[in-house]
């Protein structure tokens, strides 16, 4: 199949808030926006509980309040300039989207209304602040909605259900994309002066997660195969609150209303563990103590899951603010929120880790922040790095939507001082027959024909036993063996579907190929770290030690195959490390 060419000064691949913000920044230049999903369909649009800014508009609030629980929360991994950047300018980025039509839950007197999040205090960790802007728990979805429309006003091109699968790299330069056309499995060739990634996350290696079918790592992926180094993939995070084995989550935002976490001897067991904030202890904590209720046998009817009520909030509280979540229990669990209580474990939420860049989304490849010119990333692909090895819930959204349009900001400048990069003759067309093999069923080595499904499946579930909320140097080094096995019978994967119309078999083993690259660093990564840190907890290093550990891995893939590290400092500016209590 002949390869179809384009040619546009920015390519952005990834219609999520990040992806949708910088392609608002960059308005009236040409600009393309490469989805493999319709852009509303973005886990944007998943997002729940809200969006932190300091508004202070039901008390007293304020940036530095902001920056340092984000800090703290970060287990004082985060590079504090960049979180200085990210608490400041939320209070602007949540201005903009009220100006742009967002429908925020207001106050009484009509001000944006806000609710109490974990972690987020006020007077440096005096107690809970209200912090958090929402409208209603469909915050994400009305952010979506209204940058989309925000887009269309401006003339964005969106190629949607366009899937991505080689980043061109030219003599040093970026120099574009090659991506599917799913519709008709068409090949097409992107030739840009700039491309920024805003894949969003990974959270699909997991078993148990919240994350939508579509997170499987592509951007980071594909960043690394092209040679680009991936930061922290040893931090992710697990949400304490996912509905019992589904992983559908139930925003903070219903702690944030008040809601308890109870054991099995109906116990309100934050009280033992974090005793001034509670429920609202930040998620790494919360999880690990639900996982110590249930190791110890205090699980539901000895169960593997914990409750959270929300019984005592009232049916008003409930439908008003917590609608959606409501919808769900009812619905999956046939249990109604207002009665009873709703069963929940830890479920696979968030990366912190992903593709480096520094403050203005430029991707840097190495311990000295060296540019990598013309390709950008952002969102939650990207590690700038303002979550270190925690993220406090509502800061991914202003981290998506403020070094999102920073990042646009940027690339509007360097389309403005540079010309088109070369692009090679034959490029795309590797991929194009590696494609083609692997639709034809030519794959392989011969080997036992492999299915996507029981591959994908194994890999999920033992990423939930052996490299999840609880690691040991065993376990993480069993992991790493499946990981090779599991790599081996990848090579001898065969897809039924062999057309091209939509060819949904061909994605899924496209997207188990990124899974396993993102799956393979994290393991490595962790395996590497012998402390523990926020999200990453070693049963065998259970201490943080930051006389060894205060830094950031770059985990490059060497060209045997093999993972190496490097490591970078954390930025500190206003806050030295201090022990983390709640
Ligand atoms: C259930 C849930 C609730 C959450 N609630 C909150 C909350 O209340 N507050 C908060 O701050 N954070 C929340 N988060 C986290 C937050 O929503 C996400 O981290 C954030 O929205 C990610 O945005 P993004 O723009 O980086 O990526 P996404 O919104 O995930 O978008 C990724 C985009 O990349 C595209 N893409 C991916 N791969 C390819 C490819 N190969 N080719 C082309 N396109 C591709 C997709 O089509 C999509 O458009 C929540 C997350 C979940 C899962």
């Amino acid at each position: 199949m002949a390869l179809v060419y384009h040619q546009h000064e920015v390519v952005i691949v990834g219609a999520g808030g990040a992806g949708l913000m910088a392609a608002l920044a960059l308005r009236g230049r040409d600009v393309a926006v490469l989805s493999k999903l319709h852009p509303v369909r973005s886990h944007t649009g998943a997002a729940q509980g809200g969006i932190g800014a300091a508004l202070g508009n039901m008390e007293e609030d304020h940036w530095e309040w902001h920056m340092f629980d984000t800090v703290k929360g970060s287990d004082y991994l985060a590079d504090q300039d960049a979180v200085e950047i990210l608490a400041r300018e939320a209070v602007e980025t949540v201005m903009d989207l009220e100006h742009w039509g967002l429908p925020f839950s207001r106050t009484p007197e009509g001000k944006i209304a806000q609710r109490k999040f974990g972690g987020h205090t006020k007077e440096y960790g005096k107690e809970a602040v209200r912090r958090s802007c929402y409208a209603a728990d469909r915050t994400g979805h009305m952010i979506l909605q209204t940058c989309y429309q925000q887009g269309i006003r401006h003339q964005v091109k969106y190629y949607n259900e366009y899937m991505v699968v080689e980043l061109l790299v030219e003599s040093g330069r970026t120099a574009g994309v090659v991506a599917v056309s799913i519709a008709d499995g068409q090949l097409h060739v992107f030739h840009a002066k700039a491309v920024l990634f805003a894949t969003g996350g990974f959270g699909r290696m997991y078993e148990v997660t919240s994350n939508a079918h579509a997170l499987t790592g592509d951007g980071v992926a594909v960043a690394w195969q092209a040679g680009v180094p991936i930061e922290d993939m040893e931090f992710f995070q697990f949400h304490p609150t996912g509905i019992y084995r589904l992983g559908i989550l139930i925003t903070e935002g219903a702690r944030g209303e008040g809601g308890k976490l109870l054991n099995g001897k109906g116990e309100r067991f934050m009280e033992r563990y974090a005793p001034s904030m509670l429920d609202l202890a930040p998620r790494d904590i919360i999880s690990r103590c639900i996982y110590r209720e249930l190791r110890e046998g205090r699980g539901i009817h000895g169960q593997g899951y914990v409750h959270l009520d929300l019984t005592h909030l009232g049916a008003k509280v409930i439908h008003e603010k917590l609608p959606d979540i409501t919808d769900f229990v009812r619905t999956y669990l046939g249990i109604d929120p207002v009665k009873e209580p709703i069963p929940v474990q830890p479920t696979a939420h968030y990366a912190m880790g992903g593709i480096p860049t520094d403050m203005w989304g430029r991707v840097v490849v190495d311990e000295k922040n060296k540019i990598l010119p013309g390709f950008y990333a952002a969102g939650e692909c990207a590690c700038v790095s303002v979550h270190g090895a925690n993220r406090l819930g509502t800061n991914s959204l202003v981290d998506i939507l403020v070094f999102g349009r920073r990042a646009g900001r940027d690339i509007a400048r360097y389309v403005g001082e540079n010309e088109y990069p070369p692009l090679a003759p034959h490029a795309g067309e590797a991929t194009g027959e590696r494609l083609a093999r692997l639709r034809e069923g030519r794959n392989g080595s011969g080997g036992r024909a492999e299915s996507v499904a029981d591959l994908r499946e194994t890999l999920q579930r033992e990423m939930m036993e052996k490299a999840s909320v609880f690691r040991t140097s065993g376990l993480l080094a069993q992991m790493s063996e499946k990981l090779f096995e599991l790599r081996q019978r990848f090579q001898n994967v065969v897809i039924q579907d062999r057309s091209t119309v939509f060819n949904t078999d061909l994605m899924e083993a496209l997207e188990l190929g990124f899974l396993l690259d993102v799956a393979e660093a994290t393991v490595a990564a962790a395996l590497a770290r012998s402390e523990s840190r926020g999200a990453h907890f070693r049963e065998d290093f259970p201490q943080r030690d930051d006389q060894n550990w205060l830094k950031h891995s770059l985990a490059y893939r060497g060209a045997d195959g093999k993972i190496e590290f490097k490591y970078k400092p954390v930025t500190i500016t206003r806050f030295e490390p201090k022990e983390r209590k709640y």
